[in-house]
């Protein structure tokens, strides 16, 4: 028998087994790759940023849903212990904008390698290619059982590993092809525990009838704000990118978790592009009037003029979509382009969204220790649990934050039962 059983090697599950074996548990690391970290692989485009180096109170505010939930695990291993972590394991950071911390080689394979290194020298044991099927509790024997799967080429064989403590950190449901498909989800919901809902976060939004013409443009410097029926929910500066899935980029992710939360709730929901945000209807009006004067555009030639005219203010790729899916006229153009309206009938789902929001109950979990309320000795960390963030680095360090908690928590646990 082990102290404690870790299942999942991703960001979470993989300082969750160092932690506790520095801590001298005895420790064993489940995975169903053949690797730790897939999906650490593919985070920032393969850059990987790491953390986010702003303080508390500017950082909780990426988190959702309830940052005071994270405090005490952001508290005991914060953003610079994140980062004298990876430093005191050979990756060099950078700080870059909007206080992204990213490893300086830009490469999240270095992330991993250091994390695989720190799993090696503390000496934990690491079950590679083995799908956790099912944990119990014993009661008899008083310990978890947690039963795998192990499949190497064509050869599948059972395994059983006994401990004191488990570790939940399978994460959530985000990018199955990197190994989360929501084990940890039906783990809880065994031990008694409820699941909040899941839906994908910082994921595409796909507008009615999406022209994809717009694929591969970016606006910047743009202002999006999100509708639910009449109401706007959300408004939020900077990026948009048209991709082949639909609308996203910087403040498409910013508003995706609420537009999506919005459509599976049977709502109607639409954006609003507002194309030249510094400036004023009024003064847009003026100008529009003034140029289109000098362009010798009216009312009577305006169908034949309009695409040159609008080169005067948007790039030329935007320009065929834009006018077949708005009723321009002369007098309502300058509104028009502080106003282009869309509306989102649907998300891309679980392939390419970057987070799950829900997860197992944050009520059922102690926010000091992240053990379960419902089985002693069990512990949650990570994407498991029913939070998520913000893009910029603030998802990695909940991981890392959680699963440093919860290796503290166990190891505590184990010791206790040990001396008693
Ligand atoms: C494309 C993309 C880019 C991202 N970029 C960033 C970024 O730059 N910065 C940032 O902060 N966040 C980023 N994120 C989010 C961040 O990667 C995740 O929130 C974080 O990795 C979650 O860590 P985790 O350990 O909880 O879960 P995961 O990383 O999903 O790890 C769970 C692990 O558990 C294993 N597992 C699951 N079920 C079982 C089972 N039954 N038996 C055994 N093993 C199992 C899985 O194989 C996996 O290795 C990105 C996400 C994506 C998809």
């Amino acid at each position: 028998m082990v102290d404690i059983v870790v299942i999942g090697g991703g960001a979470a599950g993989c300082i969750a087994a160092i932690k506790a074996a520095e801590a001298g548990a005895s420790v064993t690391l489940i995975e169903k790759n053949a690797k730790i970290g897939r999906k650490i692989m593919i985070t920032g485009k393969g850059h990987c940023n790491i953390t986010n180096a702003k303080k508390w109170s500017d950082f909780s505010v990426h988190v959702h849903n309830k940052p005071s939930f994270f405090k005490p695990a952001f508290y005991n291993f914060s953003n610079d212990d994140t980062i004298d972590f990876f430093e005191s394991h050979g990756v060099e950071t950078v700080l870059t904008r909007d206080q992204r911390i990213y490893p300086k080689s830009m490469s999240a394979a270095s992330v991993v390698d250091a994390l695989a290194g720190a799993i090696e020298k503390a000496g934990v044991q690491v079950l590679f290619n083995c799908d956790v099927a099912n944990v119990t509790f014993d009661e008899e024997k008083g310990c978890f059982e947690t039963d795998y799967v192990e499949t190497i080429n064509l050869r599948v064989a059972a395994g059983r590993v006994q401990s004191a403590a488990v570790i939940v950190a399978t994460g959530g449901l985000s990018y199955p092809s990197t190994g989360s498909t929501g084990a940890g989800y039906d783990i809880a919901r065994r031990f008694g525990h409820t699941v909040q809902r899941t839906f994908p976060s910082l994921t595409a939004l796909v507008p009615a009838g999406y022209d994809m013409r717009l694929r591969d443009i970016t606006l910047v410097n743009t202002t999006v704000q999100l509708f639910v029926g009449q109401d706007m929910v959300a408004c939020e500066f900077g990026d948009i990118q048209f991709t082949d899935g639909g609308l996203e980029g910087p403040v498409g992710f910013k508003i995706s978790r609420k537009a999506v939360w919005a459509l599976i709730n049977g709502n109607k929901v639409s954006v609003s592009i507002d194309l030249k945000p510094a400036v004023p209807l009024q003064l847009l009006k003026e100008r529009v009037a003034r140029e289109a004067e000098e362009f010798g555009i009216n009312a009577v030639n305006f169908n034949k003029k309009i695409r040159a005219f609008l080169r005067k203010f948007m790039p030329q790729a935007l320009i065929d979509p834009y006018v077949e899916s708005n009723a321009l006229t002369l007098g309502n153009l300058a509104a028009k382009m502080k106003d282009w309206r869309m509306a989102i009938v649907d998300y891309v789902g679980w392939r390419r969204a970057v987070v799950t929001a829900g997860g197992v109950n944050l009520e059922e979990v102690v926010a000091r220790s992240m053990a379960s309320r419902n089985r002693p000795g069990l512990f949650f960390a990570g994407e498991v649990l029913d939070i998520d963030c913000d893009t910029g680095g603030y998802n990695l360090q909940f991981a890392f934050s959680t699963g440093a908690l919860a290796a503290k928590g166990a190891v505590e646990f184990v010791n206790k039962a040990k001396e008693s």
